[in-house]
């Protein structure tokens, strides 16, 4: 069925990454996960409070989950037999309390979202129809996001394994071969819709003091929260692209030069905002933009080195601006 929908190793998203961090408020608990199962293995969607983004299918609670209609609550892993050795439960993250919704599209269970905590507990009633509602809202977000143009084009080509070739790991973007095979698709749908492709190249400023000062680690983090920050600015059409480093790029179609100043501002915007909390550090960054519009005539690397020039030129004109091709 997954392999169907195309969901697996596709580019993070904005929206579920952000109903799993409210449902971990929500519910206090230290993780929470929208879980796929694949053949042999289950992969994170979205995830809170876990590193890793995938484990095994066979140590995976979830896929106890998706074989029955309603949520599956296990207050004490330890004192279920089904879990008690399981190595999620005797190691790190040392799993207490797991309780898990199934997501199901068109009748087939894809997968579920789930609470994991290192503590014993139950769920009240209350909790137990929060956890049903906001997994009825992945549902309806998985299904509108079928709708998508870009993506449905992507399902019809790719499988799994290509599609995980084309997003960067770190930041759950694409990356340079996604933009390689996804910038023909935009161009052709720009023809066919007779709008402009728009390209913004977007480098964080002053980066290397960031690692310098806190580390590289850290460094890598500030980097995910900004690719987060440009998903939840960007339209859903919109392709956020890691081209290197601590460079972002952006494919878009616009109907006029207005509007991708717009948004380039927006992305600007977006970083300036207010400080990214890594730990338990605030950590303040600036974003240079450069702006640019195909030329008809022009091959679509031409465009995206003329909004390369725009950034550098952001740059020496003082960083944390646009500037236009
Ligand atoms: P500016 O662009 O404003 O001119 O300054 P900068 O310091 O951002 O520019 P520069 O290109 O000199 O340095 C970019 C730095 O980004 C260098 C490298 O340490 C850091 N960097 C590149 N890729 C990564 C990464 O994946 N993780 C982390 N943590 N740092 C990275
Ligand atoms: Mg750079
Ligand atoms: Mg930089």
């Amino acid at each position: 069925m997954l392999d169907c929908l195309n969901l697996l190793d596709t580019a993070g998203d904005v929206y579920l990454d952000t109903l799993v961090r409210v449902a971990q408020t929500a519910f206090g608990v230290e993780t929470v996960l929208i879980s796929l199962i694949d053949r042999d293995r289950q992969w994170f969607k979205a995830r809170q409070g876990i590193d890793i983004s995938e484990t095994p299918r066979d140590i995976s609670f979830c896929s106890h989950t998706i074989l029955q209609p309603d949520s599956l609550i296990v207050p004490d892993a330890l004192d279920d037999p089904r879990f008690s050795d399981n190595p999620l439960v005797t190691a790190a993250p040392r799993v207490r309390l797991y309780a898990g919704h199934p997501i199901v599209i068109n009748g087939f269970p894809i997968g579920s979202l789930c609470l994991l905590h290192p503590r014993p507990r139950q769920l009240s009633d209350a909790e137990q129809a929060m956890l049903r509602d906001l997994a009825t809202l992945a549902e309806g977000y998985v299904i509108q996001r079928l709708q998508n143009t870009h993506i449905r084009t992507l399902y019809e080509a790719l499988d799994a394994e290509r599609l995980r070739a084309m997003t960067d790991p770190l930041t759950r973007t694409w990356n340079r071969e996604g933009l390689e095979y996804l910038a023909p698709v935009l161009l052709s749908e720009a023809g066919a819709s007779n709008m402009q492709l728009g390209v913004l190249c977007c480098d964080l400023d002053h980066f290397k003091a960031i690692n310098d000062r806190y580390g590289h680690a850290i460094g890598d983090q500030v980097l995910v929260q900004a690719a987060l920050r440009l998903k939840a600015v960007l339209r859903a059409d919109d392709l956020l692209i890691r081209l290197g480093g601590e460079e972002f790029g952006v494919l878009l179609l616009v109907n006029q030069t207005d509007e991708l100043e717009i948004l380039a501002e927006r992305v600007r915007l977006a970083l300036l905002d207010k400080p990214m909390t890594c730990g338990s550090d605030a950590i303040s960054i600036t974003v240079s933009v450069g702006a640019a519009i195909k030329r008809d005539e022009e091959l679509i690397e031409g465009t995206f080195s003329r909004a390369d020039q725009a950034m550098y030129r952001a740059k020496t004109n003082g960083r944390n601006r646009i500037e236009l091709a």
